[in-house]
C-alpha cells in the first residue's frame, strides 16, 4: 500500500504525500500537556487516520505513550490489533450485528450505542463464560449515536442488561466543541453528566480536539483528540497552535503558452487575458483536489501564488505560472498544494470544506513518504526489547 521511499528514477506518482510523524508525536504532547495529570489522553485513529495512514500513526502515537485508540468500524480495529500491544481499541461506530464474535476474539472494545447492542455483547459474555470489555455512550444532544434518557432509564429499571460486561467508560460526543461561545457546549455537558450519574463511578469521556480547549470541565477521565494530532486547528476563530503534519506537492508534467483568445480546460471555462504560460500538474479531483478548487484555487511555488486555471480534471490541474520568470519552472518542478504557504485548513477554505475532509479525501495515488517512522522503528525495538 504506502510506499515511505522516492524511486531514485523520481516519481512515479503524480503527486507526493509527506506525513510528519514527528508533528503528530509533538501535537499529542501538546495535548496531553493540557490535561491534568490523571486524564489519559487516548487518539482517533479512524478512517486510516484522517487519511494519514493508521499502519503508521498508530505505532507512532503508540511510542508516544498512547494506550486507548480509536477507531470507527471493527474492521479497523481488527487491522490495527497486532501493532497496538497492551492497547485498548475501541470501536466508535458501535457493536456490529453478528460482530461479537470477532471482535471479542481480538480482544477490541465495542462502544455499546443501544440497549439491543448492551443485550448482545451481555449475551456473548454469556457464551464464552467471561467478561467482556465495553464503553457505554450516552447522547448528550447530538442525536446521532448513544442511548438516549429514555434507553438509559430502561436500562436503570431493568437491571441486569451489562451482566457479564466490563464498562470502562461512559462517554458522549459534543456538536458545537470548534465555536467556544456556542451554548451547546455547556448544554451538553450538563446533559452529559446528569446521564453519567446513571453509571456510578464509572471514569468518564467527552472531548474532542476542539473540547479539550474548552477547559479542564471538559476533560473528564480520557480525551478522545483526532483531527488537532493531524495538524488541524482545533481552535479556528484562533491562530492553530498545532503543528501541520501533511505536505502535499505535485509535480509538473507539462508547461505550455497560451495566447489571449485561447481556452483552457474542459468546459472551455478559462481564458487567458493575455499572453500567458500555464502549468500543468499532476493531481486532480482523483486525488481529492475537488472541482471548486477551479474557481478561485491556487498553489504555490517558491513562495509565489500560482492561480488554478480552468476547471480541475480527475489527473490534473492546470495553472498559470506567467507571473514567474521562465526559467525558474519546468517539467519535473515541484509545487506545493499544502505546506507553508497553504495549510490543511487554508485548502479546506478554498474548497469550501473543512481540513477533515480534505485529510479523508487524499486518495491513494500518493506516493507517501513518512518523516519519522525510520526513529519509530527504533523506539518500538526498544520497547519491545524492555518488555
Ligand atoms: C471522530 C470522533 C472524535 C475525534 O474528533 P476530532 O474532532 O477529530 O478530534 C472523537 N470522538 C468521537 C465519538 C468521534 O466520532
Amino acid at each position: 500500500m504506502a510506499r515511505s521511499v522516492i524511486k531514485s528514477g523520481g516519481l512515479h506518482a503524480g503527486a507526493l504525500l509527506t506525513i510528519d510523524l514527528e508533528a503528530v508525536r509533538w501535537n499529542y504532547r501538546f495535548l496531553r500537556g493540557k490535561l491534568g495529570a490523571r486524564v489519559r489522553c487516548g487518539a482517533v485513529v479512524k478512517a486510516d487516520a484522517y487519511g494519514l495512514g493508521a499502519q503508521y500513526v498508530a505505532p507512532a502515537l503508540h511510542a508516544e505513550g498512547c494506550r486507548d485508540f480509536f477507531v470507527a468500524h471493527l474492521d479497523e480495529g481488527l487491522l490495527l490489533q497486532p501493532q497496538l500491544s497492551a492497547s485498548s481499541i475501541y470501536i466508535l461506530n458501535g457493536l456490529p450485528n453478528g460482530g461479537e464474535a470477532d471482535c471479542a476474539d481480538a480482544g477490541l472494545v465495542p462502544v455499546l450505542n443501544s440497549l439491543d447492542q448492551c443485550h448482545a455483547w451481555s449475551m456473548h459474555a454469556a457464551i464464552l463464560g467471561k467478561r467482556l470489555p465495553a464503553v457505554v455512550q450516552v447522547d448528550g444532544g447530538m442525536n446521532r449515536l448513544g442511548m438516549s434518557q429514555r434507553e438509559i432509564a430502561a436500562w436503570v429499571k431493568g437491571g441486569s442488561q451489562l451482566a457479564g460486561v466490563d464498562v470502562r467508560f461512559v462517554m458522549s460526543h459534543l456538536a458545537c466543541a470548534d465555536v467556544p461561545s456556542h451554548t451547546a457546549n455547556a448544554m451538553q455537558l450538563a446533559k452529559f453528566r446528569r446521564l453519567a450519574e446513571h453509571f456510578p463511578g464509572l471514569p468518564r469521556s467527552l472531548a474532542n480536539s476542539s473540547g479539550i480547549f474548552l477547559g479542564k470541565d471538559f476533560h473528564h477521565d480520557i480525551v478522545r483528540p483526532g483531527a488537532a494530532l493531524y495538524g488541524i486547528n482545533p481552535i479556528p476563530a484562533r491562530a492553530n497552535p498545532m503543528r501541520a503534519a501533511v505536505r502535499l506537492s505535485a509535480g509538473v508534467i507539462q508547461v505550455r503558452e497560451a495566447d489571449k483568445g485561447d481556452h483552457v480546460g474542459y468546459g472551455w471555462d478559462f481564458r487567458p487575458s493575455g499572453p500567458s504560460r500555464l502549468a500543468t500538474l499532476s493531481i486532480g479531483y482523483g486525488d481529492g483536489l475537488h472541482r471548486a478548487l477551479g474557481k478561485g484555487g491556487a498553489v504555490y511555488f517558491e513562495g509565489c501564488s500560482l492561480p488554478i486555471a480552468g476547471r480541475v480534471s480527475m489527473d490534473s490541474i492546470t495553472v498559470d505560472v506567467s507571473e514567474l520568470p521562465p526559467d525558474r519552472l519546468g517539467v519535473g518542478s515541484h509545487i506545493e498544494v499544502i505546506g507553508d504557504h497553504q495549510s490543511v485548513d487554508d485548502l479546506a477554505g478554498a474548497m469550501g470544506t473543512i481540513g477533515y475532509e480534505v485529510l479523508t479525501g487524499l486518495g491513494h495515488r500518493y506516493e507517501r513518504n513518512y518523516l519519522g517512522a525510520a526513529d519509530l522503528s527504533r523506539a518500538e525495538l526498544v520497547g519491545e526489547l524492555q518488555s
